[in-house]
C-alpha cells in the first residue's frame, strides 16, 4: 500500500484561521492514525498578500496546538523546500513541459483587454467570465518577438471544450464538472511566481502526497487541478473537501460574528485540549453521542469516512462548555500553573501567596469555573478582604439582629485551635442552636460578612481556606460597615 502523507498548506495571512486550525487537524489525525506523514508546506507565492512574520505566527500557532509535523520549513525533510517562495525554478521548469505539450500556452493580453473581454462578457450576461482564448493561436514568431520586445506575460492552462472532468471526493462522493465552465487559469503569473493552482500540484506530486484534505472552498479548484494531474501524465492523489464552518446563523463563519483566529483563542485562555476537542466536532463524529476528546483519542478514533458534507455550525457555548469540562480534569498541579500566570497579569501579583493556598482555591472552585482567571475573578475574596457587599443579599439578610448574632459567632470561632473545615462546621451549628435560630439565618450573613457575595464554594470550605484570624477580622469589619 502506498505511504500515507498528507499536508497542511496554509497562504500566511497573518494568523491561524480556526478553518485552518481543523483542516490541519483533521490531516493531522489522518496521518497519525494510519502511521503516515503530516507534512505542513507553506504556499506563499501571493506577493501581494505577504505579511511580515506571518509564517513565524503560523508555526507557533500549529505548535501550541500540539499538531507536530513530520516535514516542513523548520524541522525539514526529504522533500524541500517546504517555501513556496523557494521553489519557483521547478514550477517554471514544469510550466515549459505543459507548454511543450499543448497543455498551456503563453498570453500576452494587457490588462486593459482582459478588463474589456470582462465588460463585454459581463453585458452579454454569461454566467462566468472567462479568458477567451486569444493568444493560444498566436505563431511562434508573434510570440518570439514579443518575447525580444520585453513584452509581460502569463502562462495559462489550455483547458480543451466539452470535457467531463470527473473526480471522486472522499467526503463529497463523485463530483462532475464541465470543462466549458473552467477558465484558462493563469499557471505563470507575470512577476514569474506560479498561482496558487501550478504550484499545488506540482508540491503535491513532488511531496508525494497521498490525500488532499482542504476546505470545501477550494472544491471549485479541483477540476483544475485534476486536468493539470492529467496533463503532467500523473496519478491524481485522493481528495476530501471538508465542510465549511458556519455562524450560528447559517452565514459562512466570519470575524464580524466572533474571533476567527486561533491565536485569540488561545490569548483568551481558552486550553489546547479544549480547543482542538471543539474543532475536531466541527463536521466529524465518531458516530456516538461522546463530545469529550483529548488528542490521542481523537487519532484512535478519526476518520475521513465520517466527516459530514454539511456545515458546521461554530458554537461558542459548547466551546466554553468543553473549556470547563477539559479544566475540570485537569491535574491540580497543572491548573496551578495556569493560576500563577494569570496571577502575574493580575492585580494580586504582588501577594505571592504559597501554593497550598491557591490548591485549596483550586480545589473549591473547580467545579464552578470555565477559565483558569475565573479562579481569580469569581472569587476576589481568596485574595483580598471585601469592602463592598452584594446590595441584594444584604437586603434580603442582614437583619437589625445579625451583627449581635455574628458576634456569638466570633466568640465560638475565637475557642478554636487551628481549626478543620469540622471544626468550623461544628461551632457553627452549636452557635445556632444556642441562638435558637435556624443555620440557614446565619449561613447568608456569615458568607456576606466573609466573601461580600451571595454564593460561592461551600461554607466552611471558605472559612477554613480564609482560615480562622482572617474570618474573624472580616466579620468585625462586616458589622462595623454595615452595622
Ligand atoms: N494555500 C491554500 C490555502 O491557503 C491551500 C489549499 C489546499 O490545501 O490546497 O488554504
Amino acid at each position: 500500500m502506498k505511504e500515507i502523507r498528507v499536508r497542511f498548506a496554509p497562504s500566511p495571512t497573518g494568523y491561524l484561521h480556526v478553518g485552518g486550525l481543523r483542516t490541519a487537524l483533521y490531516n493531522y489525525l489522518f496521518a497519525r492514525k494510519n502511521n503516515g506523514k503530516f507534512i505542513l508546506r507553506i504556499e506563499d507565492t501571493d506577493r501581494n498578500r505577504y505579511v511580515e512574520g506571518a509564517v513565524e505566527n503560523l508555526i507557533a500557532a500549529l505548535k501550541w496546538a500540539g499538531l507536530d509535523y513530520d516535514e516542513g520549513p523548520d524541522v525539514g525533510g526529504n522533500y524541500g523546500p517546504y517555501m513556496q517562495s523557494q521553489r519557483l525554478d521547478i514550477y517554471k521548469k514544469f510550466a515549459d513541459e505543459l507548454i511543450a505539450k499543448g497543455d498551456a500556452y503563453y498570453c500576452f493580453c494587457t490588462t486593459e483587454r482582459l478588463h474589456k473581454l470582462r465588460e463585454e462578457q459581463e453585458k452579454q450576461k454569461l454566467p462566468q467570465a472567462k479568458y477567451d482564448k486569444h493568444c493560444l493561436s498566436l505563431f511562434r514568431e508573434e510570440i518570439e518577438q514579443n518575447f525580444n520586445n520585453n513584452l509581460p506575460y502569463v502562462i495559462r492552462l489550455n483547458v480543451k471544450p466539452n470535457q467531463k472532468i470527473i473526480f471522486d471526493d472522499i467526503i463529497r462522493e463523485r463530483v462532475e464538472f464541465d470543462s466549458n465552465n473552467v477558465d484558462d487559469q493563469v499557471l505563470i503569473k507575470s512577476d514569474g511566481y506560479p498561482t496558487y493552482h501550478l504550484a499545488n500540484v506540482v508540491d503535491d506530486y513532488l511531496m508525494k502526497i497521498s490525500h488532499v484534505i482542504r476546505g470545501e472552498e477550494w472544491l471549485s479548484s479541483t477540476p483544475k487541478h485534476a486536468l493539470l494531474y492529467d496533463a503532467f501524465g500523473w496519478e491524481r492523489p485522493k481528495f476530501a473537501h471538508l465542510p465549511l464552518l458556519l455562524n450560528p446563523d447559517k452565514s459562512k463563519l466570519s470575524k464580524r460574528q466572533g474571533d476567527v483566529a486561533v491565536e485569540d483563542y488561545r490569548d483568551k485562555g481558552y486550553l489546547k485540549d479544549a480547543l482542538i476537542n471543539f474543532v475536531a466536532l466541527l463536521g466529524w463524529n465518531a458516530g456516538d453521542d461522546k463530545e469529550f476528546y483529548y488528542m490521542n483519542e481523537l487519532i484512535d478514533k478519526f476518520s475521513l469516512d465520517r466527516v459530514n458534507k454539511a456545515g458546521a455550525v461554530f458554537d461558542l457555548q459548547k466551546l466554553n462548555w468543553l473549556n470547563a469540562e477539559h479544566l475540570r480534569k485537569m491535574p491540580d498541579d497543572d491548573i496551578l500553573k495556569l493560576l500563577k500566570k494569570e496571577i502575574l497579569n493580575s492585580q494580586f501579583s504582588i501577594l505571592n501567596l504559597p501554593d497550598n493556598y491557591l490548591l485549596q482555591i483550586i480545589a473549591a472552585m473547580k467545579e464552578r469555573v470555565s477559565f483558569a482567571k475565573e479562579f481569580i475573578t469569581t472569587c476576589q475574596y481568596f485574595y483580598t478582604a471585601p469592602t463592598e457587599y452584594e446590595q441584594k443579599s444584604v437586603e434580603k439578610n442582614w437583619k437589625p439582629e445579625t451583627p449581635e448574632q455574628l458576634r456569638k459567632l466570633i466568640d465560638e470561632f475565637k475557642l478554636l485551635d487551628n481549626p478543620t473545615k469540622e471544626d468550623f462546621e461544628h461551632a457553627f451549628g452549636k452557635t445556632a442552636d444556642q441562638l435558637g435560630i435556624g443555620k440557614g439565618k446565619l449561613i447568608h450573613p456569615l458568607r456576606l460578612a466573609v466573601s461580600g457575595q451571595s454564593t460561592g464554594p461551600g461554607m466552611f470550605d471558605l472559612l477554613f481556606i480564609l482560615g480562622k484570624e482572617e474570618v474573624i477580622k472580616r466579620i468585625e469589619k462586616a458589622i462595623e460597615i454595615l452595622g
